[in-house]
């Protein structure tokens, strides 16, 4: 019933973004008639993912992005999804989906930085911004601006399709209340945040989410961070370690992305685009609402019948992972023109948003907690 008001919600949206842009697209027809609307054409899209078939949060929130798109579009524009390695291997998505394999990519952008260390900014930054942050940015910082020229190199269009929220710091089987405890420790973690690690003494292990269990019972890796309490208890890792550390630094707010080919884009009538942009929007609401929910619940379940402890990271210790990190992503930026033009444009809008974060979200979630 919510779901379906929802989704009327956002047909209406659609049309009155359609109607608003009315009379620019009268002009434009003149100038580029291959593009018209033909509502009685049907167009069937791919969607590969870099997720298991319909995992929870992330492969259902791809599904849920393939719904809305068949559902607004009236059928005109069908998503099938696929799941990593169905149609191409996970890793090769954003590959399969610039070359037109797939219309349409869900990932997230780390994944992609061995085509440009620039694409990490758009997905988390050790220290970088919340999720409602992210969305600022990207929607009204000019950080669409910036992913649209970067992603246009490799003939795609990148748009937000979800966020977990501020991760967990991880699991560990012992406690860590100085630096010198992470020295030696070897811990799953993936991007720059390994990079941080590595930096601090740690020895960084990136592992598929399918193989951390065995390897943390087995005691190949010592630690491990994953998502949230969500994800976190249905791969039950409450029973091998029972120290969960917060926050999680390393992923404030990881954004997940769709990627569509741009030819296959620029291709669809003008209606169908605003049903892709504005359908990639609500999905990317919806994520971040389910994980919010089910973190709740999840957390509670950990904490009350795991006999899971919480553990805040000493502040020595997130001041010495922060400094690191700076130092990390700083030499990112350097390495490339790319990277340099999208950090600087992140750094300031993450200085300049922060001061408000301070004294809107924190202050108030502190006040609440008196
Ligand atoms: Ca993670």
């Amino acid at each position: 019933m919510e779901r379906r008001k929802f989704i009327a919600g956002g047909l209406v949206g659609a049309a009155a973004l359609t109607a608003a842009s009315c009379g620019k697209r009268e002009e434009e027809k003149k100038q580029a008639p291959a593009v018209q609307t033909d509502a009685g054409k049907k167009i069937e899209w791919r969607m590969a993912t870099t997720w298991p078939k319909n995992f929870p949060g992330l492969g259902t929130g791809a599904n849920q992005l393939a719904k809305y798109i068949s559902e607004m579009s009236g059928g005109r524009l069908e998503v099938s999804v696929f799941g990593g390695g169905e149609i191409v291997p996970a890793l090769e998505t954003f590959d399969a989906v610039a070359q037109g394999t797939a219309q349409m990519g869900h990932g997230a952008a780390y994944y992609w930085k061995g085509k440009s260390p620039a694409t990490q900014f758009f997905a988390a930054v050790p220290f970088g911004l919340s999720a409602q942050e992210m969305n600022a940015w990207i929607y009204y910082g000019g950080g669409q601006k910036l992913w649209d020229e970067l992603y246009a190199e490799h003939n795609l269009k990148p748009f937000l399709a979800g966020n977990t929220g501020v991760q967990m710091g991880g699991w560990f089987n012992r406690e860590v209340n100085s630096l010198d405890d992470m020295k030696g420790l070897i811990m799953r973690m993936p991007g720059l945040g390994g990079d941080v690690l590595s930096a601090v003494g740690a020895t960084p292990k990136l592992l598929p989410g399918g193989e951390i269990f065995t390897a943390l019972e087995s005691g190949a890796i010592d630690a491990t961070e994953w998502v949230g309490p969500y994800n976190d208890l249905a791969f039950g890792f409450y029973k091998i370690a029972k120290f969960y550390y917060y926050p999680g630094w390393h992923e404030p707010g990881t954004a997940l992305e769709s990627f569509v080919n741009k030819s296959a884009y620029d291709d669809l009538p003008a209606d169908l685009q605003q049903v892709v942009a504005a359908a990639c929007q609500a999905a990317n609401m919806d994520m971040l609402s389910e994980f919010t929910a089910r973190n709740g619940e999840a957390l509670a379940t950990l904490t009350g019948e795991h006999n899971v402890q919480l553990k805040r990271f000493p502040d020595d210790v997130l001041r010495a992972f922060k400094s690191t990190a700076e130092e990390v992503v700083g030499d990112v930026a350097a390495g490339d023109a790319a990277s340099r033009k999208v950090y600087d444009a992140f750094a300031a809008f993450r200085e300049k948003v922060s001061g408000w974060t301070n004294l809107s979200e924190t202050s108030y979630a502190l006040a609440r907690d008196l």
